[in-house]
C-alpha cells in the first residue's frame, strides 16, 4: 500500500522484501506487480543507509550472504509493519497478543468503552471499513447513554 503510494510521486520505488514473495492479499499484490515503477529486491534487508547530507545509498545484504550490494536512491521509507497504541488502556480492555481491542461489533470487554478502526483486533485495515465501524459503535453509544 505504502509502495503505491509511494510512486504517485518518486520515479521509481524499490520494495525491499525480507522473503520471497508478500503476504498481501492478491488485489493489492496484482496492483504492485502492475506498476513499472515499482521493483521487488527479494530476501534482503538494508544493513546501512549513507549519504552526506541527505540520502544517497543504501547497502543491502541477503540472509545468505555477508557481502552488501549497494543500491543508489534518493530516499527511504520504513513500512515494516504497525503497532497499535493502545497501552493507555491495556489495564481497562482486553487487548488480543498484539496489541489490537477485541472489540466484537465495536464493544470491548468493558461495558461502556467501544472502539472502532485499524486499531481493533481483526481490522482490514481499510479507510471504508474504519467508517462503518464508526458509524456501528455510534448507534452502540447512543443506545449504552440511553439505557442509563
Ligand atoms: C499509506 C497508506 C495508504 C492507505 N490507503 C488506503 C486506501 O487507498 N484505501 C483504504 O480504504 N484505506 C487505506 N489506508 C488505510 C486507512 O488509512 C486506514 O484504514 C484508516 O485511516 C483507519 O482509520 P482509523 O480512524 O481507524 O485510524 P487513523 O486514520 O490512523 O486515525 C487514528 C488517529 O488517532 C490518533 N491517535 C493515535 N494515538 C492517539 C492517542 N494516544 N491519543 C489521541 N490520538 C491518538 C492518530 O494520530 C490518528 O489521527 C491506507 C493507509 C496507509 C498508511
Amino acid at each position: 500500500m505504502e509502495a503505491l503510494f509511494l510512486a504517485n510521486f518518486a520515479q521509481e520505488v524499490f520494495v525491499i522484501h525480507r522473503r520471497e514473495k508478500l503476504k498481501a492479499d492478491v488485489v493489492m499484490q496484482e496492483k504492485l506487480f502492475a506498476n513499472e515503477k515499482i521493483k521487488f529486491i527479494w530476501n534482503s534487508g538494508i544493513s546501512r543507509i549513507f549519504g552526506t547530507k541527505s540520502v544517497e545509498g543504501i547497502a543491502l545484504k541477503t540472509a545468505a550472504s555477508d557481502d552488501e550490494t549497494i543500491l543508489p536512491i534518493n530516499g527511504v521509507f520504513i513500512a515494516v509493519g504497525t503497532l497499535p497504541e493502545t497501552e493507555f488502556v491495556s489495564d481497562l480492555i482486553d487487548l488480543d497478543a498484539e496489541g489490537y481491542i477485541i472489540a466484537p461489533e465495536t464493544k470491548t470487554s468493558c461495558k461502556g468503552i467501544f472502539a472502532a478502526g485499524d486499531v481493533v483486533s481483526g481490522s482490514l485495515k481499510q479507510a471504508i471499513f474504519a467508517a462503518g465501524q464508526g458509524a456501528l459503535m455510534s448507534r452502540h453509544i447512543e443506545e449504552y447513554l440511553g439505557a442509563r
